[in-house]
């Protein structure tokens, strides 16, 4: 991509209204664009992004096993009737009417759809388990949205939702399922964390992936030499206890909660009467599990663990970069050229800075754009027998036929 074509129109400031890292740096690197509080309009490099995090998720979950489908965003009243959850959880949800007065809403989850779609299509054990995801939109009616797009009334997830014939088998998926989400995370550059958190009535636990850092809403108890690590909601240690599970030292830390994975059982299944037969010929209820990540905020998480706000600079991890180098030519298009062609042969996203600007500004702007590497040719580097090439190793001079990347 040439540089003098891509639609990037960064700010020298940050937003008067920009409330966390990511909220600032996504509008200042013209990644995404604030519609309203909760809601942004991702702009091309941020979409770029977002569809690698996309990539991940999806490969991850197909590996787990998982089916991929596409449910509704607009849900009929009767569906949310049937949980007791259309007066139950009125609040978070975004409520309309058609022009024949029929009521509906904005799915903030998608439980009942699955729930109907499974009941109507499997009757048999034989066809258990199963497990099927989506990566959609979803809407929440939130009135303390804040924090760029970490805590949003639009956001992307991705929900999955198992169906077993027994707990047992629930809880074989669930163990795997917890192995795919620190795939998934490792590859996104984030350090999750699993903690323990309210199962409700059916289970004494679920588990969230947290990620610690400051902006965080969660409070997280965890220990410094294992890994036990608990929401403070079912907290029973406070800071400075020693650790339950090998005698270390609690610590208390922020955290966001860029996933959860949640043993329903037949939490919802059991209203709406979901049942299929098993080996014996009875009728049984289908035993669940619900496993969600957060795209849209796992993105904002990166930027708010990944952007260094002393040098206003962003490098983004690999796997999700928006390009693998920026090419940054300083009056030298003719020789940067070959080297772009050459890498894009190569098959690397390469972002050649090709415009008439100085030095200052195109340095500028790369840090914002946050490519984990960067290839400078300039008339300086060109003396020293090469280009220059900076990625998180450091700093090296290197002959333009030696580029190996
Ligand atoms: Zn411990």
């Amino acid at each position: 991509m040439l540089q003098s074509k891509l639609f990037l129109k960064t700010l020298k400031e940050t937003p008067a209204d920009a409330d966390s890292i990511n909220a600032s740096y996504f509008v200042r690197a013209c990644f995404a664009q604030k519609q309203m509080s909760g809601a942004y309009a991702l702009l091309p490099l941020g979409f770029k992004v977002y569809k690698k995090i996309e990539k991940i998720v999806r490969e991850e979950m197909n590996a787990l096993g998982g089916q991929e489908l596409l449910m509704n965003v607009l849900q009929p009243k009767e569906l949310w009737v049937e949980t007791g959850r259309w007066e139950s959880a009125i609040d978070i949800f975004f409520k309309l009417t058609d022009s024949s007065k029929k009521e509906m809403l904005l799915a903030p989850t998608h439980e009942e759809q699955i729930i109907d779609i499974v009941r109507h299509h499997i009757k048999s054990y034989r066809d258990l388990p199963l497990a099927l995801y989506q990566i959609q939109t979803k809407f929440r009616n939130e009135p303390r949205a804040k924090s760029g797009l970490l805590r949003g009334i639009e956001f992307v997830m991705k929900d999955m939702y198992s169906f077993h014939a027994s707990e047992e088998d629930l809880n074989v998926f669930y163990e795997k399922s917890k192995q795919a989400y620190f795939n998934v995370f490792k590859r996104l550059g984030l350090d999750a964390k699993l903690v323990a958190a309210s199962g409700g009535i059916f289970s004494k636990y679920s588990h969230e992936f947290q990620v610690l850092t400051e902006v965080g809403e969660d409070t997280i108890y965890h220990c410094d030499k294992c890994d036990f690590a608990v929401n403070k909601e079912i907290a029973e240690v406070k800071e400075g206890d020693n650790c339950p599970d090998c005698g270390g030292k609690i610590l208390v830390s922020r955290g966001v909660e860029v996933g959860n994975i949640f043993p329903l059982k037949t939490k919802w299944s059991a209203p709406m009467n979901a049942t299929f037969t098993d080996k014996d010929g009875k009728e049984q209820i289908f035993i669940m599990g619900c496993y969600g990540i957060g795209l849209t905020r796992s993105m904002a998480t990166i930027v708010e663990v990944y952007y260094d706000s002393a040098k206003n600079k962003m490098v983004w991890p690999k796997e999700v970069a928006p390009f693998d180098v920026h090419l940054i030519s300083l009056g030298e298009n003719t020789e940067a050229e070959k080297i772009y062609d050459d890498l894009t042969k190569k098959g690397f996203d390469v972002l050649f800075d090709d415009r008439d600007t100085s030095a200052g500004e195109k340095f500028a702007e790369a840090d914002l754009v946050g490519a984990p590497t960067r290839i400078i040719i300039s008339k300086k580097s060109l003396e020293q027998g090469g280009v220059e090439i900076a990625d998180v190793d450091g700093t090296k001079i290197v002959k333009i036929s030696e580029i190996d990347l």
